[in-house]
């Protein structure tokens, strides 16, 4: 890792340069709540001034943008004795500034199921491969529990990563990509005044946020597999699947194929599911493995916190919250794992 600074005016011509060339996707304020609080979205901007680097949270993460929602995976067609088919990648570079920490290392919880295990995905790769990313760090959010699960710090994923200190930013340059960027800007050697301002962000950032223990998590998950606390908050559990579109590492899909009434056309498509929703683990005959909530909901949890561990030595969760703000019946984490160690006794 190379470490300079960049006075944030000479960011911000970087920025505008990129803008006149290239998609540019970044933390918009879309709205307020009642509350007064901004809602900020990442969204494609046309201008320096729609992003908001000092925004607290998005409502929907990163992941969006290399797995949607919804997309097609192919086409086809059958005409004159052959098939035609169509398959679309993305080829297009473009820039996502603004990415927090956790938000970086959900991607990279994601790359290990969908770049490098047994099925990697070539739809996810591309658009990996082609986005280039600028992460900056950030105060902690009253509500988020990144540094529990080791997602408050991240060293890879990125090309820059900047830490605001005052007028200028600290950055650290991960990749060729990013070290060529800022070659055609005004860039700062690291003096010892930098160090120390940026040493002394990181201790109030790591020092701001609320502690939770989950490092005996997996082993708690083992011995409470059949606690009441999954029923007491099962029960709650509206099925929603909410939690799993907003959640920045949640993966698991549908598949599903149209075909023409003629048979001589139609498409493959993939779609976010979650394991909260009622029909997720039903199988042919009607036959459903996790019939009620609470099994669902502990699935999801033991995905998240035990099964990701035990294959890739992390857990799949990076500690957002996102999953716990917009749930409407109040689940989230903290609570949960509260409610867990308390009855181990913890
Ligand atoms: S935990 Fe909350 S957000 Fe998730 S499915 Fe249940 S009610 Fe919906
Ligand atoms: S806190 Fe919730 S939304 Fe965020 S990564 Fe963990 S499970 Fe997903």
């Amino acid at each position: 890792m190379l470490f300079k600074t960049i006075a944030k005016s000479e960011f911000k011509r970087l920025v505008e340069d990129l803008l006149k060339e290239e998609e540019v996707i970044g933390p918009k304020k879309i709205g307020e709540r009642e509350d007064g609080k901004a809602i900020h979205q990442f969204l494609p901007v046309q201008s320096y001034g729609e992003l908001d680097l000092e925004y607290g949270r998005t409502e929907y993460s990163a992941k969006t943008y290399f797995l949607p929602y919804k997309e097609t995976l192919s086409k086809y067609k059958f005409s004159n004795d052959n098939w035609q088919q169509e398959i679309e990648y993305r080829l297009k570079p473009r820039f996502m500034i603004g990415l927090h920490a956790c938000d970086i290392n959900a991607l990279l919880r994601l790359d290990k199921v969908l770049a490098r295990d047994s099925y990697p995905s070539p739809y996810y790769i591309s658009r990996r491969r082609n986005t280039f990313i600028v992460g900056i760090d950030h105060p902690p959010l009253e509500d988020c529990f990144c540094r529990a699960v080791g997602a408050d710090v991240v060293t890879q994923g990125f090309e820059l990563y900047l830490t605001s200190l005052g007028d200028r930013y600290f950055v650290s340059i991960n990749s060729d990509r990013g070290f060529n960027l800022l070659k055609k800007y005004a860039i700062h050697d690291v003096t010892d005044e930098d160090t120390q301002a940026y040493l002394e962000v990181r201790r109030e950032h790591a020092a701001g946020q609320k502690p939770l223990n989950l490092h005996d998590i997996p082993n708690l998950l083992d011995i409470e597999f059949y606690s009441d606390v999954w029923r007491q908050w099962g029960q709650k559990c509206l099925n929603c699947g909410s939690c799993a579109m907003v959640c920045p590492t949640c993966y698991c899909y549908g598949v599903s194929e149209r075909v023409s009434m003629g048979g001589d056309e139609g498409e493959k498509s993939r779609q976010l599911y979650s394991c909260n929703l009622k029909d997720f683990a039903c199988v042919a005959g009607n036959h459903n493995f996790r019939p009620d909530p609470a099994t669902r909901l502990k699935y999801r949890y033991y995905h998240q916190h035990r099964g990701f561990t035990e294959t890739f030595e992390s857990p799949l969760c990076v500690g957002c919250n996102r999953c716990g703000r917009v749930c409407l019946a109040g689940i989230n984490p903290p609570a949960i794992f509260n409610d867990l160690q308390a009855e181990g006794g913890a």
